[in-house]
């Protein structure tokens, strides 16, 4: 398949950028690493009439900590930069741990953080991490620059905050507590497909043990990354046992989730595979704090 004739700009600063959105508005699409996009427009899913190349623009790639200890990662941030990141390793070892599930080490080397987070697929592991670490997300046109709140942004199947004419320049992850722990686990056909069902768990506690903060978040199981905060609440003030994980991840699966049936999964099948996943992921957060 072909795409339907489009227009091409390369632009090399991010103000030509807001300006070309500004002047093409929904007729224009932002190129990223093009993974999603480019196979969209192949099947003629969508029909640009301007592509907005980002690969050659200025200052969408860096990746750095700032002085309060946040990470600020560009939206042109490879995921394969990502995955052998040092600075990601110790900051955000969710991250880290996690991005070998994202597709294929040939699509990481194309594909971007920013172009995953916008295209909000339901079944994407890197959503679900940002929903997972509470990132912010700075989305910008021209004259005017805001943030959004990763649990904000996502709204719906493959709909987010992000409004006519913006574009999502950089992500920024706040520094976590040390006393924290991570995991994240999912199931897939095969590995490097996208999965059937998955889940981030992130587990704070304070130097006697007892729970402070925990966030429980699932893929594929509902039309945006889901945030099962009830559930994730239960732990909080509580010293963190194996009863405990195990009705917190059956609470989230009963009632935290929407799954659907598809060729892939039926609905019932991933609500089993979140109260597994759940249980496995909250036990290893737990065990590497
Ligand atoms: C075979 C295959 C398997 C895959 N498996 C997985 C998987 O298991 N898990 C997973 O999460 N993903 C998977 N992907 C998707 C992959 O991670 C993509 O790289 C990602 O979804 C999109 O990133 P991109 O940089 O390629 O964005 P693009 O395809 O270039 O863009 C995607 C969309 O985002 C918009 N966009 C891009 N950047 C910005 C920005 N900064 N601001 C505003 N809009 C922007 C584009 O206009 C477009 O609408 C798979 C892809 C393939 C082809």
């Amino acid at each position: 398949m072909k795409p339907a004739p489009f227009a091409y700009e390369s632009p090399a600063t991010l103000d030509e950028v807001l300006n070309l959105i500004a002047e093409h508005g929904d007729e224009a699409k932002l190129l990223a690493g093009g993974q999603s996009l480019i196979p969209v427009m192949n099947f003629r899913l969508a029909q640009p009439s301007m592509l907005i190349d980002l690969n050659g623009t200025n200052g969408l790639d860096h990746l750095e900590l700032t002085a309060d200890g946040s990470l600020e990662i560009g939206c042109m941030v490879r995921q394969s930069t990502l995955e052998k990141s040092d600075l990601i390793k110790k900051h955000a070892p969710l991250i880290h741990m996690t991005m070998p599930w994202v597709a294929h080490s040939q699509i990481r080397n194309r594909g971007t953080i920013g172009g995953s987070i916008v295209h909000a697929d339901p079944a994407g592991e890197l959503p679900v991490l940002m929903v997972a670490l509470q990132a912010t997300f700075e989305l910008q046109k021209v004259g005017h620059t805001r943030q959004v709140v990763a649990e904000d942004f996502y709204i719906d199947l493959f709909e987010t905050a992000l409004t006519d004419n913006e574009i999502l320049t950089k992500i920024i992850i706040p520094p976590q507590s040390d006393r924290t722990g991570y995991a994240f686990h999912e199931v897939a056909r095969r590995h490097g497909d996208y999965a059937m069902a998955g889940v981030a768990a992130v587990v704070s506690v304070d130097q006697s043990g007892i729970c402070t903060d925990a966030r429980l978040v699932y893929l594929n199981v509902g039309p945006k990354p889901m945030l099962a905060k009830s559930a994730a609440n239960m732990l909080i003030g509580q010293m963190i046992t194996m009863e405990l994980i195990e009705q917190t991840a059956e609470f989230a699966a009963e009632n935290e989730i929407e799954p659907t049936s598809d060729i892939h999964a039926s609905a019932d099948y991933r609500r089993h595979l979140a109260k597994v996943l759940g249980k496995r992921a909250l036990t290893e957060a737990v065990e590497n704090i």
